[in-house]
């Protein structure tokens, strides 16, 4: 009988155990995508990079011998109708671990198992299962360091290749044009601006990651905090969509290390930050929604953020760092880590607006939007997630302009306004804007939205005060 191979985030054939699992079940193997509430809800730039994703595993499928089934509905009921229509007995998929999708899969394996059909979910998506690591008293680690103590003389499950070709069914079940679903809809900003900046797929992940330990990882520890620097593995979009395992990261990661490669073992220890992410929100969901300390509860957070933050989300703060990065963001889908914790720091502290609305504006604007690490970088910056950086720890944007952007090549990438011949780059964010929000290049640069020095005793204060109150 066939096998279902329910494909959430998992766009690869290697090192995926979900396909091994539907190999060794023996039967012919149907991949099948569903377009369900929560995939429909994804933020704009997530889903169309999905689609994209998408369409290009479509075609790896195929040149197997398979396809890729694309269905839209309420998972549980579009299951067993493809059950229905294929005859399949079992259905495997790769684990996702927020609580919405936990809940929803395991509502889905105790309905398919009551109806006789096999149900089984594997991992995949991260080097070590969230519940396997825990400290000496069985608790939570709260802080990063003992966490990576603790995994990182842990074996890695080890690579797998891709298979040759995957069992075909006799008939395939119906399905959609991946079209149809319309995943590009919601990308109002320029989406065929941001698919220039994409690197998708499985092949080209793993071009990646051979080009970062052949070419760049020996400067990562010395460059990685650069931003106008190509000096990162840039592979967070496909760990992402499930594009490349965070094994085959660790593995060619340790092997750099061990052919006495500097900067390897960083790199590994960032990898398994991802790790850490998904440890915080496993153990704790609210990381999710709410301040981790509840002691933040108190904080005062500007009531009515409406023109500053817009004035953040559209690079219009008049500081140059953070205008880079969030039009950088706007164009491409993505932002390097040290911006990201710049602009969110700025959105915190300097403005004092609630990093829910950060972590929001993140969550529609990121091609390797993530929850766990999503929401662990806004809590850690914020000052209220678990192991978290000290609130008095407020970031100049000025200052870090000139440490990591000391020649000004990444605000000249980004910032149009000023220059005489602008590049590419900060013209593309011009195209990409809506026109109602009408900025323009020619425009001169706007005047700083707050003094530095007013915002930081401003938060400083407040924060003393919330923190005397409660
Ligand atoms: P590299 O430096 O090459 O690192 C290798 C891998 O390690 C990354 O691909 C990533 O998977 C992991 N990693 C590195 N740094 C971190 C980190 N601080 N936290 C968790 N994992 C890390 N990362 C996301 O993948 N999705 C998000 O939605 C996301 N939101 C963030 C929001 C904020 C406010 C902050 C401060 C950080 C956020 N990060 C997020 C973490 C980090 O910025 C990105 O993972 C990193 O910029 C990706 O670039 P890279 O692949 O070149 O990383």
């Amino acid at each position: 009988r066939p096998v279902i191979w329910w494909i959430r985030r998992d766009l690869r054939l290697r090192d995926n155990p979900a396909l091994r699992a539907a190999q060794e079940a023996g039967g012919p193997i149907i991949p099948l995508y569903i377009h369900d509430a929560q995939e429909e809800t994804l933020g704009a730039a997530p889903k169309f990079r999905l689609g994209l994703g998408l369409e290009r595993f479509a075609k790896t499928l195929e040149e197997k011998g398979s396809r890729l089934i694309v269905r839209r509905g309420d998972a549980l009921e579009v299951l067993r109708e493809v059950i229905a229509e294929s005859g399949a007995g079992h259905v495997i998929w790769s684990r996702l671990y927020d609580p919405a999708a936990t809940k929803r899969d395991a509502k889905i394996k105790e309905a398919l198992k009551a109806s006789d059909i096999k149900a089984k979910s594997t991992g995949g998506r991260l080097l070590f299962e969230p519940w396997t690591v825990d400290t000496k008293d069985g608790g939570m680690y709260r802080v990063y360091t003992p966490f990576w103590k603790a995994v990182r003389t842990r074996d890695v499950a080890e690579l797998t290749a891709a298979p040759s070709r995957l069992a075909a069914p006799e008939s395939w079940p119906s399905g959609e044009a991946l079209a149809d679903l319309g995943m590009d809809a919601a990308m109002r900003r320029g989406g065929a601006i941001v698919a220039q900046h994409c690197r998708v797929g499985e092949d080209a992940a793993l071009a990646q990651l051979d080009d970062f330990l052949t070419e760049r990882v020996s400067n990562y520890k010395a460059d990685r905090d650069f931003p106008a620097r190509a000096a990162t593995s840039e592979l967070s979009e496909n760990l992402a969509w499930g594009e490349i395992s965070p094994h085959r990261m660790w593995h060619l990661g340790a092997q750099a290390m061990q052919d006495g490669q500097p900067g390897a073992e960083h790199f590994l220890k960032e990898v398994v930050w991802r790790e850490f992410a998904y440890h915080l929100m496993h153990r704790s969901p609210r990381i999710l929604t709410r301040n981790w300390r509840e002691e933040w509860d108190g904080f005062p957070w500007q009531d009515d953020p409406g023109d500053a933050l817009q004035r953040w989300q559209q690079g219009q703060t008049g500081y140059d760092f953070v205008d880079a990065a969030m039009r950088e963001l706007y164009v491409t889908g993505k932002m390097h880590n040290r911006a990201r914790m710049i602009v969110a720091s700025f959105l915190t502290k300097h403005l004092m607006i609630h990093w829910k609305y950060g972590l929001q504006w993140f969550e529609d604007c990121l091609v390797d939007w993530d929850p766990a690490s999503n929401a662990m970088g806004w809590q850690w910056v914020a000052g209220s997630g678990p192991d978290a950086a000290p609130f008095f720890r407020i970031f100049n944007p000025d200052g870090q302009l000139e440490k990591f952007d000391p020649k000004g090549d990444y605000a000249r990438r980004w910032l149009a306004e000023g220059q005489a011949n602008p590049p590419e780059t900060a013209m593309a964010y011009f195209e990409a804007i809506p026109r109602r929000w009408s900025l323009h290049p020619d425009q001169s640069r706007v005047s700083p939205i707050i003094g530095l020095k007013e915002g930081r005793e401003r938060a400083l204060s407040a924060y003393k005060e919330s923190r005397n109150q409660s």
